[in-house]
């Protein structure tokens, strides 16, 4: 059985000195959905990815939808009503910081799938610094200036292959801050605030109870984990 750990920072963010995303989990993130005031944000990359297209209709059962860069196409396409499609995500965040379209006032909190990283990166900084919403990122990357977002880097640790020899301990690089990975009892730990995801760990372990994940296939990992937890938690 392995079990997961998601880890918010890929080396270059650790850099940042700026005040960062909470990283959360596929769950925490579904319970945070279900306890807000939410609507969902999609973007013009579920033009060029169809997985996101299908998250975006699973989440629109769970909260209103503003389809932005084109991706209402592909929404209406497959039976979704989005909220309004008129707006361009610049208009959108400009309405969340001086109140120029009423409905945005009814929600707390802004949930964006499917646009581009690095505007995304400018769109979250800009609502930080000069809007009340809060913001969850669910695209691949993580997000630092979002007060949520889903990690770009998970580790899968297999117990049952772990002897505990501690060999992956002695190649943290992580020393001088605090140790980010450890044995205890037999069995690793991992400080995800600490760790930088070099993977190093992984690499020495000769008998692959570490493996790291990334990309596509991790996001949708998370997402599906997500959309499985939110239906759970609207159920309880
Ligand atoms: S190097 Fe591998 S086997 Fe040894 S403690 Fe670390 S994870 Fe376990
Ligand atoms: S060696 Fe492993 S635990 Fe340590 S920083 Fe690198 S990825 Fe994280």
């Amino acid at each position: 059985m392995r079990r997961w750990v998601f880890i918010p920072r890929s080396y270059k963010t650790s850099e940042l000195q700026c005040e960062r995303a909470i990283c959360v989990t596929p769950a925490e993130a579904a319970e945070i959905i279900s306890t807000s005031k939410a609507i969902l944000v999609t973007g013009g990359l579920l033009l060029e990815r169809d997985y996101l297209v299908n998250f975006a209709v699973e989440l629109s059962r769970f909260m209103p939808v503003i389809a932005t860069g084109a991706s209402s196409k592909p929404l209406i396409e497959r039976g979704v009503k989005p909220l309004t499609c008129s707006y361009t995500l610049h208009h959108i965040i400009q309405f969340a910081e001086d109140g120029g379209w009423k409905e945005l006032k009814r929600y707390n909190l802004m949930v964006f799938l499917g646009v581009q990283p690095y505007y995304l990166s400018r769109v979250l900084s800009s609502l930080r610094h000069f809007s009340r919403i809060k913001t969850l990122s669910l695209d691949e990357f993580y997000q630092p200036n979002a007060d949520y977002s889903l990690s770009s880097i998970a580790m899968a640790i297999d117990d049952s292959l772990c002897s505990g020899c501690g060999d992956c301990v002695t190649v943290c690089k992580t020393m001088s801050k605090g140790l980010a990975i450890n044995v205890v009892k037999g069995k690793i730990y991992i400080k995800p605030c600490l760790c930088i995801g070099c993977g190093l760990c992984a690499e020495y372990c000769s008998r692959g109870a570490i493996v790291f994940e990334r990309g596509e296939g991790l996001h949708v990992l998370m997402l599906s984990e997500m959309l499985r937890n939110m239906s759970l938690v609207i159920e309880r």
